[in-house]
């Protein structure tokens, strides 16, 4: 089994191992957006708006309960803006987030 599919592999721990090895100075392109507050990963916005990085186990509960609350409200606004002003990011937010609207008949 590879790290990626082990239960313990979260994407979070990847991006900060690469940062520790980057250093202080470090420069990488995919690091540059990414920021550590008190230990916590957060992903910095365009506009500046920091997002906290949670992993996808955490993220599908709250895609979940989001699209719960939000269901079938006229408003068109998509699940993942929701999420976006929620606050929350993990890669695969915006995929996620158009699955299961397309899956639902009400959105
Ligand atoms: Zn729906």
């Amino acid at each position: 089994m590879s790290p990626r599919e082990s239960k313990q592999w979260d994407w979070r721990s990847e991006v900060k191992e690469k940062m520790k090895k980057a250093g202080p100075r470090g420069s990488i392109r995919e690091l540059r957006d990414y920021t550590l507050i008190e230990g916590e990963l957060y992903r910095r916005l365009p506009g500046g708006i920091l997002s906290r990085c949670i992993n996808k186990k955490e993220g599908k509960l709250r895609l979940d309960e989001l699209h719960t609350q939000a269901c079938g409200i006229a408003e068109k606004t998509s699940l993942y803006r929701r999420m976006q002003r929620m606050g929350y990011y993990w890669p695969n937010m915006n995929r996620m987030a158009a699955t299961i609207q397309e899956k639902c008949q009400e959105c």
